[in-house]
């Protein structure tokens, strides 16, 4: 596959990254593996629009993975963010700022009475974990295969999101030893869980499960699904752990749990509630939670936790996200849904797409993706092709088949008006391919 428009800036950047940065990236699947091409290196940002090296302009439909729900630059958040600059930016001591951010999640989210705030997604979930075994006295970790909960060791078993971009069913570097605590099981298969619960109910500290799975593109709990995990849970003595990373506060005021209300044991929060600075959170029962340090034995700490600047981007962030935000975001996913839909209907481009809340995926394949396994039979190649039409009219697609579509409060008929008229052609471009491969083939280049 060839592609029309050059991108000379980002390309010379992206040669003297791969020299001191390896795959010259600093995150997967940002480096276009899964789509070819070269990763567009992008300069700035304001509203829905990202702006590359080479002076290109896109209409981001990725938003930084789910934070930048108010649009890039937001006036808000840079306001807050330079008056926070201005009063040094740590100090390595608990500060007001924190106390505030944590007070607003703990208003937002009913079930969480006592948050701790820590740097990455990733964190919040090995934290998690920790606390559950620590609580319960028990080792066993149950999770569900295409559910990315970020880079914990023993949560990546069969993961999503940048593993199924690469096609690794497992990582190097993890060992035996640590994924041994870890069930990996089927989602959205009750029977699965109580299956393993009948095996080894006793033993079965934590189920950790994404409140809705984003991370194997949009695939929404089946009705019942999580509260049957709930009631699992509850009979055996086991922790849940509601990942909401990415649909914390971004899909409702009060996130996923905001539209289910399945009430977990513990949270985990990212991605929006740090405004675009690292910021995240683990919290829920306060009975739990107290057996945290200092309160408690069980050991967590971060020199960085609870930063002045993030919580500052964060609050400013947490504060704009209105009814009325929560209202065009759902309105506005809706349309780009539908209008994808409709161009690839009319290009014969077999497709379905899922929604959970303001958050979906297209997946170019003809049958009900329910799971994993569902979820990975389709075409990625036809994908690509759409992936890369989109980019060469001005649309900034995640670039894989195996995520979220993400839209901001910026996200104004301009910028949709855009997105429409690229769609056809893309629809097209995804038609014309011939032979289509059914799933990613992992490639030696891919593992290098
Ligand atoms: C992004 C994500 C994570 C990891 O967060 P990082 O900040 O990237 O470490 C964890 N869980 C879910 C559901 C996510 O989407």
């Amino acid at each position: 596959m060839t592609y029309p428009f050059a991108a000379p800036a980002s390309e010379a950047l992206f040669d003297r990254a791969q020299q001191v940065i390896p795959g010259g990236v600093n995150s997967p699947v940002r480096a276009f593996q899964a789509v070819g091409g070269t990763p567009r290196f992008m300069a700035s940002g304001t509203g829905p629009y990202l702006t590359d090296v080479d002076g290109r302009e896109y209409v981001d439909l990725v938003c930084s993975w789910g934070p930048i729900i108010l649009g890039h630059a937001h006036p808000a958040v840079v306001e807050a963010l330079q008056q926070a600059a201005t009063k040094g930016t740590s100090f390595g001591t608990p500060s007001a700022g924190e106390v505030e951010l944590a007070e607003i999640l703990v208003d937002r989210v009913a079930p969480v009475e006592q948050v701790r705030l820590v740097n990455s997604g990733t964190e919040a979930t090995m934290s998690a974990i920790r606390l559950a075994r620590g609580f319960t006295g028990r080792t066993k970790v149950v999770k569900f295969a295409g559910c990315y909960h970020g880079h914990v060791d023993a949560l990546l078993a069969s993961a999503g999101s940048g593993i199924v971009t690469l096609g690794l069913p497992d990582t190097p570097g993890v060992t035996g030893a640590t994924t041994a605590d870890t069930i990996v099981l089927p989602y959205n298969d009750l029977d699965a869980v109580t299956l393993a619960f009948e095996e080894s109910g006793d033993q079965i500290a934590v189920v950790i499960t994404e409140a809705a799975a984003a991370n194997m593109g949009v695939v929404p709990p089946l009705p019942g699904f999580n509260a049957g995990l709930k009631a699992l849970c509850e009979q055996y003595g086991a922790l849940l752990v509601l990942d909401e990373v990415m649909t914390g506060f971004r899909v409702s005021r009060a996130g996923h749990f905001g539209l289910e209300g399945v009430v977990p044991d513990l949270f985990t929060f990212g991605k929006v509630m740090g405004g675009g600075l690292p910021a995240a959170a683990f919290g829920g029962r306060a009975d739990v939670m107290a057996r945290l340090a200092p309160k408690g034995p069980v050991y967590q700490a971060g020199t960085l936790s609870g930063n002045p600047l993030a919580v500052a981007a964060g609050r400013a962030t947490l504060e704009h996200c209105t009814d009325e935000v929560y209202a065009h975001l759902d309105q506005t996913a809706a349309t780009v849904a539908r209008l994808a839909s409709e161009a690839l209907s009319e290009a014969g481009v077999a497709h379905r797409v899922n929604h959970a809340g303001s958050l979906f995926s297209v997946f170019f394949a003809d049958h009900a993706v329910v799971d994993y396994a569902t979820a990975s039979r389709q075409e990625v190649s036809r994908y690509k092709a759409f992936f890369h039409e989109m980019l060469a009219r001005g649309v900034y697609l995640p670039p894989s088949a195996y995520e979220s579509w993400f839209v901001s409060a910026a996200h104004d008929s301009a910028a949709i008006d855009r997105v429409a008229e690229a769609l056809p052609h893309a629809a097209r471009a995804a038609a014309a391919v011939r032979a289509p491969e059914l799933v990613a083939p992992p490639t030696a280049d891919d593992r290098a």
